[in-house]
């Protein structure tokens, strides 16, 4: 694992989410984009070599939506950077962790993703990915 690459964060409405962030960087989102395949609308802030990604659900069928329900908005995952996504899925599964898709699917931001169920890290859904290139 290189590094925190970003840090998600479940939001109501994106566009209201995306003025009040644009406040606190200082700075307009670098990116938005929907994922279809998550039921998201997503936006990317920079903050030194770190990002934040605010998600908005886009229908009631996604995970973000049922968070929200559950736990109202807030930190939804981590996201860690790696080198080969592949070797660190079968990894962690020997390890004995959950793995919520065996096979990484693409992300938002170019990305290949997977993610870690949070029943098996301490109530923290844990992202890693790997850039695309
Ligand atoms: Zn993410």
């Amino acid at each position: 694992m290189n590094k925190i690459e970003h840090i998600g964060i479940a939001v109501k409405d994106l566009n209201e989410a995306n003025a009040l962030y644009s406040k606190i960087f200082n700075q307009l989102p670098y990116k938005t984009e929907e994922v279809a395949s998550e039921h998201v609308s997503t936006s990317f802030f920079k903050a030194g070599e770190s990002k934040i990604e605010l998600l908005e659900a886009t229908n009631p069928e996604s995970a973000i939506a049922k968070f929200i329900e559950k736990k109202g908005e807030g930190i939804h995952h981590i996201a860690f950077d790696v080198e080969d996504i592949y070797s660190e899925i079968a990894r962690l599964k020997k390890e004995g962790f959950t793995i919520l898709n065996d096979q990484p699917k693409k992300g938002a931001d170019n990305k290949l993703v997977c993610f870690v169920h949070p029943k098996s890290a301490n109530g923290v859904l844990i992202e890693l990915c790997q850039e695309i290139k």
